[in-house]
């Protein structure tokens, strides 16, 4: 299947090419579904071609007119991941794709591979918390300093003035996690990459690449690209997976960014297995379907909440007030809610594990996007290395709870939410 009809110009819509694109069934014996390649090399067709495949990995000459990479070895490539890049590459409007063993692979991958001792890296926060230790702890061991400025309304702004305080030559990286994770505070992508491009105007070394950590509501509900973002990346163990039976991450991009990624990606050996790859293929079937409907539970369910006596605060889009700059911010970059649900019942930690251990069909567990809907207490458990001050500022309480809604019956749902949180 082509990305575009023979009929006419338009392309496909992502949801068509999930099913067919960058994959010829006349090189599988007709199969209508891609087999899993499950080999870890690939035989060439004479020694010529195999050293023509060589010089194009190592960078040694240019493609001829035309010409792909071949397939030599499966910690450079393999069929499986190939076709999900391609797949994932439209999907978010980008021209190439690099899948990764897990989200954090993605995420160290793509950072180190653009920045040197001396850089900065500026980042939202909170970020997830395999990010944060990354930008603290690891960069900071390589010369890499990481500053960060809070999520939510005037990113932009803060991130210049920390670019002037710094030195404006120094930021290599600028990384958004929009929404926030769990107060799910929205940044504006738009803002920063405009930032970006100001950066790189001035200068004549290397740009300032912006990256996305669109998890929680990529690839159906957000597309960094088409903002200005350069890198959108993924934990593809969340929704792009889809049913928490696999770890796997995902970066897309222009082929002039994804290039030097992907490169890295072999001598780190960050990439993930074909058996993954496979599984990732089979889920974009249905991640518009899953994401979609899972967003419309969500939405009920974040109703109920805000309506009950025991809930003090809830957050989810869906409950954002038109006079609320974060409403507007919503309505440029989003096209919808997505699910999670963060809220807040009175009593602190020994209410809200109170609550926890009452649900029923919402498992206690970590993870998010997967078909069955999961709870978990961010201070304790997916937060529990952030300082209780930096927390408190987030918005972040003993009281807090965090839901993932899955693909249950809504009344089913709805009656286990009420169950758990009776006096
Ligand atoms: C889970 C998650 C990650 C890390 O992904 P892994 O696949 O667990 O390595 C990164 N960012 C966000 C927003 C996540 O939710």
């Amino acid at each position: 299947m082509k990305r575009k009809h023979s009929d006419g110009e338009k392309e496909f819509n992502p949801e068509t090419l999930a099913l067919g694109y960058a994959y010829d069934p006349a090189r599988s014996e007709m199969s209508v579904k891609p087999p899993v390649f499950l080999t870890s090399t690939f035989q060439f067709e004479s020694a010529a071609e195999g050293k023509r495949f060589f010089e194009l990995a190592y960078g040694l000459r240019d493609p001829d007119e035309g010409e792909q990479q071949g397939l030599i070895y499966s910690r450079l490539n393999n069929p499986n991941l190939q076709i999900f890049e391609e797949r994932m590459a439209a999907w978010d409007r980008t021209e190439m794709g690099a899948t990764f063993s897990t989200g954090m692979a993605a995420i160290s991958t793509c950072v180190l591979a653009f920045v040197e001792p001396g850089d900065v890296v500026l980042s939202t926060s909170p970020v997830y918390g395999g990010t944060h230790y990354l930008f603290h702890h690891v960069l900071a061991k390589y010369g890499v300093e990481a500053r960060f400025v809070p999520a939510g309304d005037g990113v932009a702004e803060a991130m210049a003035a920390v670019a002037d305080a710094v030195g404006r030559e120094r930021i290599k990286v600028i990384f958004l996690e929009t929404p926030a994770n769990p107060n799910l505070l929205h940044s504006d992508i738009a803002a920063v990459s405009a930032l970006a491009r100001e950066l790189s105007a001035e200068r004549e070394g290397p740009q300032v690449v912006t990256m996305v950590d669109n998890t929680l509501l990529g690839p159906i509900f957000q597309r960094p690209a088409t903002l200005g973002a350069d890198v959108v990346i993924y934990s593809a163990t969340k929704f792009l997976g889809g049913h928490s039976d696999l770890v796997a991450g995902l970066a897309t991009g222009s082929a002039a960014l994804i290039k030097p990624i992907r490169d890295l990606r072999t001598i780190l050996g960050t990439v993930t297995t074909p058996f993954n790859g496979w599984l990732l293929l089979r889920s974009l079937e249905t991640v518009s379907v899953r994401m979609r409907r899972q967003a419309k539970s969500a939405k009920a369910l974040a109703k109920l909440l805000a309506e009950h006596p025991r809930v003090t605060t809830v957050s989810h889009p869906s409950l954002l007030k038109p006079d609320d700059p974060q409403y507007e911010l919503f309505e440029q970059q989003c096209t919808g809610t997505g699910s999670l649900i963060s809220f807040d019942v009175e009593g602190g930690e020994e209410a809200a594990f109170a609550v926890l251990d009452r649900f029923e069909v919402f498992r206690l567990a970590v993870s998010l996007g997967g078909t069955e809907s999961l709870v978990e207490h961010p201070m304790r458990m997916t937060h529990a290395d952030v300082p209780p001050e930096d927390l408190a500022a987030l918005g972040v309480t003993g009281g807090t709870i965090r839901l993932s809604v899955g693909l249950e019956h809504l009344s089913d749902l709805r009656r286990d939410l009420r169950h758990a949180l009776k006096e």
